[in-house]
């Protein structure tokens, strides 16, 4: 590939920023990024006030990813005052149990230091801020190495040194795709149209749209957009300092929870999510769309959801679980059924690729996922790897090892979330939007 390459990728998330980063560090010297919003984009998955960094996996493949990963947030300049270790207990009830005793020999067989396997009295002795009963809490490991990122700022950090070095991000309608050009005979991808009808030519395009992905283009059913409950709770300052002594603690069924931010903001996420079957009005694919607080300020969590996220939080920390929420989002990213990145050439049109597929687990890799992009387009990147983010469609696949096993909830079927803000007399969620 040569380096005045015109590259275009469409989405500036984790996967299409990372992929634009180190294009631009080997020397390509034409590269845009489209993306609807810009960086941060306040609708990428990666946009966030935190997310989990950890080599913790069964998968010795994201295991040792999840390491390299971790030197990178450790030392990298642009990510200096985001990075912070409080460790992790990775916690699994039942369906999840396969997954986490599986991290537990992929870390030990990796040399990963300080994992403890912890009892829910054993958790609560140790972090006596941890007052719940811990029910549904079976198997706990304790990993010291495990932290969280600033995500936002570090999103925002890594497009910024990007531009730095000559890539160009374009935004708005300007750089919302809507249409991919394929050329009538040979069906190689020669660019993309956008919402203000402007066409972008390029010699190859790397599709980093996230959960917007598959109702873009048919994947014939290889990604399915889901959505993920987030709520935060506003602590008091001295609520802030007792809580700054937990550990981030994530149950694979039963939610997970953040240490406060230095502003007191307390996060929780659900792990059960949400589908929203539709027709695409651009693509006329039918798929999961995102369904976006963004997109419908007036909407807020379905009431299901949030009462589910309370009695998970009633089990860990009993005293918050009827505080209010003063931010929620339904925040979507792209699963694969085996969760495996797809990060592939597509096979039915030349000078398309890929590169998505986070399967709620992508954002730890921001630092180095590009580089394994760029190692793709160039030839250069390992069999082992090649086979796993492949093309896989039709296949079928073994699902007992994975994390987030349980069934998804369709939207549709949900209650109270339609105009919830404003019946709610709450300010919509797009204004309360924080990510720093
Ligand atoms: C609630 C939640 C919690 C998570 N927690 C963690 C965690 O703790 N640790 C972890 O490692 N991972 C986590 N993840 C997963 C991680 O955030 C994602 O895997 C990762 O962000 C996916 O990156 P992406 O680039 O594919 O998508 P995104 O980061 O969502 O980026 C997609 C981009 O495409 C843009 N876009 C979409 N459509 C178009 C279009 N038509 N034209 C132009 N631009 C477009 C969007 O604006 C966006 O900027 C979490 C995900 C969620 C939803």
């Amino acid at each position: 590939m040569n380096k005045d390459t015109r590259i275009l990728i469409v989405g500036g998330g984790c996967f299409g920023t990372s992929t634009a980063y180190h294009l631009s560090q080997r020397g390509y010297i034409s590269i845009r990024v489209l993306d609807r919003y810009p960086p941060p984009s306040c609708e990428a998955a990666a946009t966030d006030i935190s997310k989990i960094i950890r080599s913790d996996y069964n998968e010795p493949l994201y295991a040792r990813l999840g390491i390299e990963s971790i030197a990178a947030w450790r030392s990298w300049p642009m990510f200096r005052g985001l990075y912070h270790v409080p460790g992790w207990i990775l916690s699994a009830a039942n369906l999840s149990i396969p997954f986490v005793e599986g991290s537990i020999d992929t870390c030990k067989k990796l040399g990963v230091q300080g994992l403890e396997r912890l009892t829910p009295e054993q958790i609560r002795s140790r972090f006596p801020v941890v007052k719940g009963l811990l029910d549904g809490w079976n198997v706990n490991i304790w990993n010291p190495t495990a932290g969280w990122a600033a995500a936002g700022q570090a999103l925002e950090q890594m497009a910024r040194v990007a531009q730095q070095q000559g890539v160009e991000y374009i935004s708005g309608d300007k750089g919302y795709a809507r249409k991919l050009i394929f050329d009538e005979i040979s069906q190689e991808c020669k660019g993309v149209i956008c919402a203000d009808g402007a066409r972008h030519d390029a010699d190859l395009v790397i599709i980093a749209t996230g959960a917007w992905t598959p109702s873009l283009i048919d994947l014939q059913g290889q990604l399915t957009a889901k959505g993920h409950g987030v709520a935060h709770i506003q602590l008091t300052p001295a609520e802030t300092k007792h809580y700054a002594a937990m550990p981030i603690m994530d149950n694979l069924e039963l939610g997970y929870f953040f240490p406060p931010k230095e502003d007191g903001v307390f996060k929780l996420a659900h792990s059960q999510f949400v589908t929203n079957h539709q027709t695409d009005k651009n693509s006329a694919i039918t798929t999961s769309i995102p369904h976006t607080f963004v997109q419908s300020p007036p909407d807020g969590l379905p009431l299901e959801i949030e009462a589910t996220m309370r009695r998970n939080l009633r089990r860990v920390f009993p005293e918050l679980a009827d505080r209010p929420f003063c931010y929620t989002r339904l925040c979507w990213d792209a699963d694969t059924a085996d969760r495996h990145f797809l990060v592939t050439p597509h096979p039915g049109h030349k000078q398309l690729f890929l590169a998505t597929g986070g399967s709620a687990h992508g954002f730890k890799f921001l630092p180095i996922i590009g580089k394994y992009v760029v190692d793709l387009l160039e030839g250069k990147l390992d069999a082992e790897t090649v086979e796993k983010w492949q093309w896989r469609a039709g296949q079928n696949f073994e699902t007992k090892n994975l994390a987030h096993m349980d069934p998804e909830l369709e939207l549709a079927d949900l209650t109270g979330w339609k105009d919830r803000q404003v019946r709610e007399g709450k300010q919509s969620s797009k204004l309360l939007y924080l990510y720093d």
